[in-house]
């Protein structure tokens, strides 16, 4: 899939708008993104995830790993994709950390993929592999659906992208749609189902 063909896909299920929004950072943003909208749709989410498997498929990875809640649906279908099976992680209320839950175990040298739905900073996934490399697994990549970090290196391992997406947001003051007296609207009011 192209990157112009994946982001059709988003904007078609309104995953990707494109107006005046403010974001929850209080930044004002010309696009929002939103993965669970065309997550929502099981086909979509089968066919975006076969198309990331490929490019995947190549670090033979034995296991997908992914951060709660973001990840959670990419994460199981990229895992059906390509034949393996998938855990995640959820960060502990009280401590803040990211941790390995409800019986989920992996071995040391096992092969984990760890996958997002959408990378900005890296952080989720980032303490998501970090806590199976603790416990000796590979972590022989970085996935995602679209990637909006710029292009930078942000991980120690191979990173694979479906597409990738750079979203600019301003402050207030220097936003140029409120320059324009375009009204800005808080991220999903705009939906139409
Ligand atoms: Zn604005």
């Amino acid at each position: 899939m192209t990157n112009d063909e994946v982001l059709k896909i988003y904007e078609e299920t309104q995953a990707l708008l494109k107006g005046h929004f403010r974001l929850s950072s209080g930044r004002h943003s010309d696009r929002y993104l939103q993965s669970a909208l065309v997550l929502q749709y099981p086909d979509k989410a089968e066919k975006l995830c076969r198309a990331l498997g490929e490019k995947v498929s190549p670090l033979k990875p034995q296991t997908v790993l992914s951060p709660a809640m973001g990840g959670l649906f990419v994460g199981h279908e990229l895992a059906r994709a390509l034949g393996i099976r998938h855990v995640f992680t959820e960060r502990n209320k009280d401590t803040d950390a990211m941790e390995l839950r409800r019986g989920f175990s992996v071995q040391p040298g096992e092969r984990v993929f760890a996958v997002e739905d959408i990378i900005t900073t890296g952080k989720s996934v980032r303490e998501s592999y970090q806590v199976v490399r603790a416990m000796g697994a590979e972590v022989v990549g970085v996935g995602c659906l679209i990637d909006r970090s710029g292009g930078e290196n942000i991980f120690d391992v191979p990173v694979k992208y479906l597409a990738s997406l750079k979203v600019e947001s301003w402050d207030e003051k220097d936003c140029p749609l409120c320059k324009q007296g375009i009204p800005v609207v808080k991220p999903g009011s705009r939906a139409k189902f």
